[in-house]
C-alpha cells in the first residue's frame, strides 16, 4: 500500500520536494536553487523548463532518500510560485518563452493604459485584484504580443497559458490535462471570483483568446496521473495550490477570521472571510482561499515587499550583522529607541500600492548604532504587519483570535514578541515550520481520498510557541503612531516628486 504523500514546492528561488509520511511528518526533502535571469531592468524570468527539470529531480531524489520508490506514493500535491506565467506548446510542451515572473514589471505601461481607459474598477469588481504588473494577465498579453506567430498559433489553439502548476501539470501528464486550481485561477486577472468563471469582459480588455486557458478545478481532486516514465511509476497528481494558499490550509486556517502570515523574504498575510468575497477599501486583494468540493472560500491578502529582505541588506549589504539568526540577540540587547525605518525599498506595498516610494529612516542620534538599525528593521516588519491587521479588521469587520506565522523569519523570537505587542494580538507558531508543502500535501491527500478533508492529514496542528502582547497599551500606540508619521512622510516625499 502506498504509504507517502510527495509535496513539490516550486518557489522563486528554488523547487522543492517534500515526502509526507500518512501520519503528516516530513520523511525527505531534497532542493534546488533556479536560475534567475534579469534581461532588462524590472523584467525577471524563469526558464520554464529548469523549473520542469528541477521539479522531477527533486522528487526522484527525496524518494530515493527515503529508500522508498514511486509505487510507494499515494499521491502528489504542488505548490507553486503564483502568477508567474507560462505560454507553451500544446503538441510538444515546449514553453514559447521564458516564463515571465511574478515581480517582473515590464507590462506597467500597459497597466496604466488599462488604467487610463476607466477598467480598473471592473477589473477589481470581478477579480479582487489591483490592476498591476504583478498579475498573470498582462505578461500573457506581452509573450502573445511579442513572441512572433504567437496570437496567430493562440488563435487557432496552439498553445497554451498557464501558471507554474498548470505547466507541471501538463507536462507531469505528457500533455494529456490542461487544468488549473480555483485559487491559481484567481490571481490572473482573468478570473471572475464571484462566477467561477474565464471571464469574456476580462479576456476582451487583456486581448487573452480563450483557446489558451487551463480548465479551473477545485483545490483537491484528482487532476491527472504523472506519467510512470518520470518517477518509476504512474502517481496522482491530486491537490494544487498558490504558495500562499497552499501555506493557509498547511496552517489550518479554515474558518473565518484566521490569519496566516509568512515571514520570508517578503511577507503574505491572508485572511479567511468565509464563503463571501468582501471587497477591501484598504487596497487588500480579495482572493480564493480554496475551493473544495465545489464550496469556495474566500481570503484577503495584504502583503510586504520587504520583510526578511531588509535582513539580507543588513549583513550583505551595510555588513552589520554576520547572519541573520544574530538578529534577535542583538535586537534584545538595545534599548528601546524611537528610530523608524521605512523599509520601502520597492515601493510600499498593501494598504499603500505606491511601487515608486523608496526606503527612509527617522531619529537618526550621534549615538544611533548598527545595532539600533537591527532592531528598527525588525520592528518595521512588525509595525508594517499591523497596517496590514488594521487593513484585514476594515474590511472584514472580524476579530481574530490569533495570527498563525511561518517562514525563515518566523524563527525570530524577538521579532514575534515584538509582533504580538504591537498588535495586540496572541502570534503563534506552529510546529512545522513546512506550512506550504504540508498545505499541498493535505489537499493531495484529500484530494486522492486518503482523509475526508484536507485538516485531516497529518497531526492537528501543534502549537510550538504563542507569543503574548506584554507591551502597555500607551507605549504601543505612541511607537504606532511614530511609524505612521514615518509612512506619511515617505509618501508626501514620494509624492512631491511626482
Ligand atoms: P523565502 O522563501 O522568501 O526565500 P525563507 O522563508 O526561506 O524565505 O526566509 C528567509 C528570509 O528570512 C531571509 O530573508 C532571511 O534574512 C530571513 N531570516 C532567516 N532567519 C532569520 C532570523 N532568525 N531573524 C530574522 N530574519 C531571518
Amino acid at each position: 500500500m502506498p504509504r507517502y504523500v510527495l509535496a513539490i514546492d516550486q518557489g522563486t528561488t528554488s523547487s522543492r520536494a517534500l515526502l509526507f509520511g500518512d501520519d503528516g511528518h516530513v520523511v525527505a526533502t531534497a532542493q534546488k536553487e533556479l536560475t534567475q535571469h534579469y534581461p532588462r531592468d524590472g523584467w525577471v524570468e524563469h526558464d520554464a523548463e529548469d523549473i520542469w527539470r528541477d521539479t522531477i529531480a527533486v522528487c526522484r531524489e527525496a524518494i530515493g532518500k527515503a529508500g522508498a520508490a514511486a509505487r510507494d506514493v499515494a499521491a502528489i500535491g504542488i505548490a507553486n510560485q503564483r502568477e508567474t506565467t507560462v505560454l507553451w506548446e500544446r503538441s510538444t510542451g515546449q514553453p514559447v518563452h521564458r516564463a515571465i515572473v511574478w515581480q517582473d514589471r515590464r507590462t506597467a505601461e500597459q497597466c496604466r493604459a488599462l488604467q487610463r481607459d476607466g477598467a480598473e474598477a471592473t477589473i477589481a469588481a470581478k477579480t479582487g485584484l489591483l490592476l498591476d504588473p504583478y498579475f498573470s494577465a498582462t505578461k500573457a498579453a506581452w509573450l502573445l504580443d511579442n513572441v512572433p506567430d504567437a496570437r496567430a498559433r493562440a488563435e487557432r489553439g496552439e498553445l497554451c497559458f498557464g501558471t507554474v502548476d498548470s505547466f507541471l501539470l501538463f507536462r507531469a501528464t505528457r500533455g494529456k490535462v490542461h487544468a488549473t486550481d480555483a485559487a491559481n485561477a484567481s490571481r490572473t486577472l482573468l478570473y471572475n471570483i464571484r462566477t467561477q468563471e474565464w471571464d469574456d469582459v476580462l479576456l476582451d480588455l487583456f486581448h487573452v483568446p480563450r483557446a489558451i486557458l487551463p480548465e479551473v478545478r477545485d483545490n483537491a481532486g484528482p487532476f491527472g496521473m504523472a506519467d510512470a516514465e518520470f518517477l518509476g511509476a504512474p502517481v496522482p497528481i491530486a491537490g494544487i495550490a498558490g504558495d500562499q494558499q497552499a501555506a493557509m490550509v498547511g496552517q489550518g486556517c479554515f474558518a473565518p477570521g484566521m490569519i496566516k502570515s509568512t515571514y520570508g523574504t517578503g511577507c503574505f498575510a491572508l485572511m479567511h472571510t468565509g464563503s463571501e468575497a468582501r471587497a477591501s477599501h484598504n487596497k487588500l486583494l480579495t482572493t480564493i482561499a480554496y475551493r473544495l468540493g465545489g464550496e469556495t472560500s474566500y481570503a484577503l491578502e495584504g502583503s510586504i515587499f520587504i520583510a526578511g529582505a531588509a535582513i539580507q541588506w543588513l549583513r550583505d549589504g551595510l555588513k552589520v550583522i554576520a547572519g541573520a539568526a544574530a538578529s534577535a540577540d542583538i535586537a534584545a540587547s538595545r534599548a528601546p529607541t524611537e528610530l523608524f525605518l521605512v523599509p520601502a525599498f520597492t515601493g510600499l506595498g498593501a494598504p499603500h500600492w505606491m511601487p515608486e516610494a523608496r526606503g527612509a529612516l527617522f531619529g537618526i542620534t550621534r549615538d544611533t548604532s548598527g545595532g539600533d538599525l537591527v532592531r528598527a528593521s525588525l520592528e518595521a516588519v512588525c509595525y508594517q504587519t499591523r497596517d496590514l491587521l488594521g487593513a484585514f479588521a476594515a474590511d472584514s469587520g472580524m476579530t481574530p483570535a490569533a495570527m498563525r506565522v511561518d517562514g525563515g523569519m518566523a524563527r525570530n523570537d524577538w521579532m514575534l514578541q515584538f509582533l504580538a505587542d504591537m498588535l495586540g494580538l496572541a502570534v503563534e507558531r506552529p510546529a512545522l515550520n513546512e506550512a506550504t508543502a504540508f498545505g499541498a500535501a493535505r489537499l493531495a491527500a484529500a484530494g486522492t481520498g486518503l482523509c475526508a478533508t484536507p485538516g485531516d492529514f497529518g497531526a492537528a496542528w501543534k502549537l510550538d510557541r504563542r507569543f503574548t502582547p506584554t507591551m502597555d497599551s500607551r507605549q504601543r500606540d505612541r511607537l504606532y503612531a511614530g511609524w505612521k508619521r514615518a509612512v506619511e512622510a515617505v509618501k508626501n516625499y514620494t509624492k512631491a516628486a511626482t
